[in-house]
Parts: C-alpha cells; sequence; structure tokens
C-alpha cells in the first residue's frame, strides 16, 4: 500500500518539487514514467524514506513516515523497501554473497545463510554467490542486485530506470523478472523510469491497467496504475 496527500520536497536552494497524490493497493503495479528531472527518483527517495518530505504526508506498507525519524526510518526501511537503485551500489570488496549479507546487518536481524541461498537461487545466480560485482555481467549484477532488494520479503519494491542502457531484449528481461519477482513475493512494485518501451511491455503483461495523468510543477508525471495483480 502506497498513498501520498499533497507531497512536496525542495532541494536546498532548488525549486519546489511537487508530487501527484498517489493510491496504491498492495499487490499493485505503478508505473511512473515522465522525463529526466522531473522528480522520478525523488519520489522513490521520499517512499523509502531516504528523504523527508518538505510537506505533505505519505504512508508506504502500512506506515506514515512523516512519523519516522532516523534510526527507525532506516530499519524500518530494511525491512519493508526492497529498492533497486539506479546504480547498483554493490560493495567491490565484497562477494555476492557478503553482499546480500549487509542487509541483514542494516535490518538489525541475524544472519541468515539460507535465505541469502535461496533468494539468489529464486533469481538463478546461486551459482555467483562467491564472485565479486566485477566478475558479473551486467544483468548478472541485476539480478544480484534485485535478490538482495527481496531478501527481506518486502512490501514494497522500488525500481529506478531498471532498463536503462539495455538492449531490448534486455529490456524486456528485466521487465519480466521484476513483474514475477513481485509477483513472487506479493509487493508493490514501482517502476521509475523514462524509458517508453516499459509501458509498452507492462500493459502487454498486466490486465487490467488504469490510467491517471498529472501534471506537476516542474514537468509531466505520468503515473500509471495497473490495479490488478498480474
Ligand atoms: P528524475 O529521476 O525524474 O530524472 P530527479 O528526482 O533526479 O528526477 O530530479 C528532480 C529535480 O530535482 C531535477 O530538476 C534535479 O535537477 C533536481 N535535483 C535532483 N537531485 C538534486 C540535488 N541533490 N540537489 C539539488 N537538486 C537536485
Ligand atoms: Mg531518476
Amino acid at each position: 500500500m502506497i498513498r501520498t496527500r499533497q507531497l512536496t520536497y525542495q532541494y536546498p536552494g532548488g525549486t519546489t518539487l511537487a508530487f501527484p497524490d498517489a493510491d496504491v493497493p498492495q499487490g499493485a503495479v505503478l508505473l511512473l514514467s515522465g522525463p529526466s528531472g522531473c522528480g522520478k527518483s525523488t519520489w522513490l527517495a521520499l517512499l523509502a524514506a531516504l528523504v523527508a518530505p518538505t510537506s505533505g504526508e505519505l504512508w508506504v506498507a502500512d506506515q506514515s513516515l512523516n512519523a519516522l525519524k532516523n534510526i527507525a526510518a532506516d530499519a524500518w526501511r530494511a525491512c519493508a523497501i526492497g529498492f533497486l537503485p539506479q546504480k547498483l551500489h554493490l560493495s567491490s570488496a565484497l562477494t555476492v554473497q557478503q553482499n546480500l549479507a549487509l542487509t541483514f546487518w542494516a535490518s538489525g536481524q541475524a544472519q541468515d545463510t539460507s535465505r541469502i541461498e535461496a533468494a539468489l537461487q529464486s533469481l538463478g545466480v546461486q551459482d555467483l554467490a562467491q564472485r565479486k560485482p566485477a566478475q558479473l555481467s551486467g544483468g548478472q549484477a541485476q539480478r544480484v542486485a534485485l535478490a538482495r532488494a527481496v531478501l527481506l520479503q518486502p512490501r514494497v519494491i522500488l525500481a529506478d530506470e531498471p532498463t536503462a542502457s539495455l538492449d531490448d531484449q534486455a529490456c524486456a528481461d528485466a521487465v519480466a523478472l521484476l513483474l514475477t519477482t513481485a509477483r513472487q513475493h506479493g509487493a508493490t512494485l514501482v517502476i521509475a523510469t523514462h524509458d517508453a518501451r516499459v509501458a509498452t511491455l507492462l500493459a502487454a503483461k498486466v490486465e487490467g491497467q488504469v490510467e491517471g495523468q498529472v501534471e506537476g510543477q516542474i514537468g509531466l508525471h505520468r503515473l500509471i496504475l495497473l490495479r490488478n495483480q498480474l
């Protein structure tokens, strides 16, 4: 579940970004499209409680984020949000297995190796557990990052430009992988992208879509809520 009301965010010294209200039921797929600079990544950062809104209210995974502060936000994020950032931020000094283990550390939970193995297996990359990120292809690294994102069974998966610089086949594979993974976990999926191919791919794969289009102060935010589960 995602619910936002009159959300704004102002970077220090920057103009104020105003976001359209959103109501996203649990398990739905939301496509957030729009040109570069319109505020997509900022919206994801707000949903993940990485930044606090300048004004407005938001609830994500049954939590009011307005009420969350610092340490509580970190622990909540580690458990509730699976973030697939645009830059994957895998630690180059650590193996794939160790990169996933950091997630337990961040959430304050005891490390569970069998869950790491299961997450890697569900994305078909269990054989890469002892490799370092530099020894992975782009597609493998993205699968590892997605395995890390879903390790703790998050209620919400946020993917930021997951198809940037991918060719058409890899783009289709990445979208299919996100949909399948979200469905497996019953998670709400938000894909933020300026890649027009993603809307076409999602429309072909998901029934019962509802489109809404909202003009923001900075740019055009095109929110496509795919209401029904996959
Ligand atoms: P998108 O992800 O849609 O490309 P962003 O959310 O990254 O957009 O950025 C929205 C707007 O906020 C842009 O105009 C951008 O220049 C500005 N912005 C982003 N990050 C910062 C920052 N750290 N400091 C100041 N302005 C920023
Ligand atoms: Mg962005």
